[in-house]
């Protein structure tokens, strides 16, 4: 493995504007050195496809199995590091939210081809925008508001009923970054809990659920899609973290024609390319909503490495390059 170490006096491009030294260039590159990351190296190798991480920090879990690493030592805005990227790879994508869009935006003015596009993940990254950007795309969503004051929220819950649950805008994950409010007395303290007013925060009414659904559906960027069975996922309640996936969920094959239906309409929604987990709520009546979209590989997918004939991992990968997108059927009944 080799570690590229920033220097921003290398060219960037020769005179005739090649991209420099196109025999260390590598296919892919992923912003994040996860687990995502790493499994997504692990499809990629079996295609023999070559790819570079790049991470806040050294040696990083993906950093172990990759072709090379990028420190962004300074943070992902880190200009000597983002160059340095560009400089080793055409095609980026990313295994976490929490890159700011506009880190996306460089890269792709630095020539790199990028997916999920800067635009989509501006909406994916923040929660009121992708409600927003659902509920404008007609896709079932519990009420939500924006809050840029604790009186918003208990103007909300007047409308919409207590408790409700008041969550950041931005960088929350596995529940963290979500509070319950149970009643108008709660509301200003809920919303310093969360970091207001440094961090935004959105307020949404608390939805009783029968389970908890997820579809994984991929994109390519020819507008190709698959989407892998509708999944049920159980949290573990005190950890935040999904501990059983049943492949398929046990719920009627019309409802499940139907939450596909929606879990797609929820991607397109936001010009999603490449693998995005598409969370769901069903409902006691049997109708689903759209609790969040995921733009990369999900928890809920990760069956998929041994029960798919493709994985989220691998069709990734090929939306991402460009490739057509494997089958994710299932090579066993459940
Ligand atoms: P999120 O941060 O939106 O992924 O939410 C994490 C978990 O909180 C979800 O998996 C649900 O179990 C729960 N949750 C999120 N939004 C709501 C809601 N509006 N009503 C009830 N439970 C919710």
């Amino acid at each position: 493995m080799t570690l590229y170490v920033a220097d921003p006096k290398l060219p960037w491009r020769d005179g005739d504007g090649h991209i420099a030294e196109p025999s260390l260039r590598t296919p892919l590159g992923i912003l994040g050195g996860g687990q995502l990351a790493r499994m997504t190296i692990e499809a990629a190798s079996a295609l023999g496809i070559d790819v570079v991480v790049a991470d806040l920090k050294p040696g990083s879990p993906a950093s172990r199995v990759a072709a090379g690493e990028v420190v962004f030592p300074l943070g992902w805005d880190d200009e000597a590091a983002i160059v340095t990227l560009a400089r080793r790879t055409p095609t980026i994508t990313l295994e976490s939210e929490f890159v700011d869009a506009s880190v996306l935006e460089r890269l792709r003015a630095l020539g790199c081809d990028v997916w999920t596009s800067p635009e989509s993940l501006r909406i994916v990254q923040d929660k009121l925008l992708q409600k927003q950007a659902l509920a404008a795309a007609a896709i079932a969503v519990a009420p939500f508001r924006a809050v840029e004051k604790p009186s918003d929220v208990v103007a909300f819950g007047r409308e919409a009923g207590w408790p409700l649950l008041l969550k950041t805008r931005r960088d929350g994950y596995d529940g963290y970054g979500n509070t319950l409010v149970q009643e108008p007395d709660d509301a200003a303290k809920a919303c310093s809990a969360l970091g207001w007013p440094a961090r935004r925060l959105l307020a949404e009414a608390f939805v009783t659920f029968e389970r908890e659904l997820a579809v994984i559906i991929v994109r390519g960027q020819d507008g190709e899609e698959v989407n892998y069975p509708v999944v049920e996922t159980q949290q573990d309640p005190e950890r935040h973290i999904c501990r059983v996936v049943l492949a398929p969920a046990p719920i009627l094959g019309e409802v499940a024609a139907r939450t596909s239906e929606m879990a797609v309409m929820a991607v397109r929604a936001v010009g999603g390319v490449g693998t995005f987990g598409v969370e769901m709520f069903q409902l006691a009546d049997g109708s689903v909503l759209v609790n969040e979209l995921a733009p990369r590989p999900h928890n809920s997918g990760h069956y998929s490495i041994e029960a798919c004939v493709t994985s989220q991992f691998a069709n990734h990968m090929r939306a991402v390059l460009g490739l057509p997108l494997g089958d994710p059927a299932m090579r066993a009944p459940a």
